[in-house]
């Protein structure tokens, strides 16, 4: 039978008394009350996670088309992972990390990045007999004390991909295209691949003595940061960003130009690999990456046209080396999660679609909100997901709630319903009720969803 469902109820509605206008504006704006969000962190509300969500389908297709799997490892490791295997020498460890020392003693920091704990993790598991190569991929916070700016936090998200137990180029070329598809998947467009090879540790040493020779009669007219990178770390030189020292970078000798054979045949291997994935790339002779563990492989993933990084990353043949473990090659990458998003609000990506639950209950009176509860749970054991505002107790606001939330049915039941064992079923759209058993609940909504 259909009625109109205010006609059922005669009992008087309660109305909660409105908020005062003052209080309505400061929940409704937000207000300052004595903490905020730490400096550069920030908080990640409902809205951004339809974006993460999107992004997150992605990356989980691409682990289960490309065969990686998941992997976590702690947020605080020991302190000496990131300084001897991210190296003492990248700003990420000497300047950016957050370390701390407990109690009892330990030195730990809080990760920068995700790759030596990765390594850590498989070494320790002894996961080599089991994922032998070991193609992983991770997603989580990370923390660099940098200044913040936009796209630029001091806990960011990162997610990245890694082979471990190889040199193949083949997973070089593999590890750029699953980096490159995630940003794809996410829906971005111009996606593109800088690449690089900056050698191994056979023509490395002959490269950048190269490179000291050139800038060392350039010394007095790069800027302050260049002379350190001169002692400390040459081929960062050709990472300053300084307008002043772009000429002397784009006239330096290039690392393609120094590589032993062995570097060279497998640069030309990944290129080819890319080119058979028709992955769009060029070459960036002075792309060199900021961490010190790379060799060969490096590369980053941009939007074409912005200087929006995305991500990147490269081989790292001697890491697992550096901390100790055995010889054990591997590559990896890292995209920023937030520099996605940030890119995807750009190009006016449509985040995931907010999935709604499709029925929503409405009580009248406390009887009936307790009955709404069992119903709730047998809803649940049948697989249909049902909302509610319990918090409210008039039924127009109630019903308000329903609309907004878009709802297709609300099942609504007042005193004389518990009474009974009834619900009304309420068609959202038209307005049509219908009284039903509550045993049938679950049945007719499953026939009507
Ligand atoms: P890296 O680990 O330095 O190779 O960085 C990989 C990617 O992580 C970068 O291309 C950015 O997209 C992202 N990223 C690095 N640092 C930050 C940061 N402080 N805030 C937000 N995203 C970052």
């Amino acid at each position: 039978m259909m009625f109109h469902f205010l006609m059922q109820y005669n009992m008087p509605i309660k109305i909660p008394r409105a908020p005062k206008k003052q209080e309505k504006k400061q929940v409704q704006r937000g207000r300052k009350f004595g903490f905020q969000s730490v400096k550069g962190m920030h908080d990640i509300l409902p809205d951004e996670f339809a974006y993460r969500e999107k992004i997150e389908k992605a990356v989980r297709k691409i682990s289960l088309f490309y065969g990686f799997e998941r992997i976590e490892t702690p947020m605080l490791e020991d302190r000496k992972l990131y300084e001897r295997g991210t190296g003492l020498s990248s700003e990420v460890v000497s300047k950016q990390m957050y370390t701390l020392r407990t109690k009892g003693g330990d030195a730990l920091a809080l990760r920068p990045e995700c790759t030596p704990g990765v390594v850590r993790a498989y070494i320790e598991h002894g996961l080599a007999y089991t994922f032998n190569p070991g193609k992983f991929y991770y997603w989580g916070p990370m923390f660099r004390h940098e200044q913040p700016q936009a796209g630029r936090y001091r806990q960011f998200y990162q997610c990245g991909f890694e082979v471990l137990n190889s040199n193949d180029p083949v997973y070089h070329a593999q590890i750029i295209q699953a980096s490159l598809r995630a940003c794809t998947e996410s829906k971005l467009k111009q996606v593109h691949i800088k690449v690089n090879s900056i050698g191994c540790r056979q023509c490395r040493p002959n490269y950048t003595k190269k490179l000291k020779e050139y800038y060392r009669g350039k010394l007095s007219k790069v800027c302050r940061e260049c002379v350190k990178r001169y002692g400390d770390n040459p081929l960062r030189l050709l990472d300053c960003k300084q307008e002043k020292c772009a000429p002397y970078k784009a006239e330096a000798p290039q690392s393609l130009d120094h590589l032993c054979s062995v570097c060279k045949r497998d640069f030309k291997q990944v290129l080819e690999y890319l080119d058979e994935m028709k992955v769009p790339y060029m070459l960036d002779t002075t792309l060199v990456r900021g961490l010190d563990y790379y060799t060969r492989t490096v590369f980053e993933v941009f939007i074409e046209g912005t200087d929006i990084a995305l991500g990147g990353g490269g081989g790292y043949d001697y890491l697992s080396e550096t901390l100790g473990g055995p010889r054990m090659p591997g590559v990896g990458s890292a995209l920023g999660i937030e520099r996605i998003i940030e890119a995807m609000k750009l190009q006016e990506v449509a985040p995931a679609p907010r999935v709604n639950a499709r029925v929503f209950l409405v009580y009248m009176g406390d009887q009936a909100k307790k009955r709404l509860l069992s119903l709730r749970e047998e809803l649940f054991e049948a697989g249909i997901p049902a909302h509610e505002a319990f918090a409210k107790e008039s039924l127009k606001a109630q019903l308000k709630a329903a609309d907004k939330e878009g709802a297709a049915y609300a099942v609504i039941v007042g005193q004389r319903e518990v009474f009974e064992e009834m619900a009304l079923v309420r068609d959202m759209k038209n307005g049509n009720q219908e009284s039903v058993p509550m045993k049938k609940i679950v049945e007719v909504l499953r026939k009507k969803l």
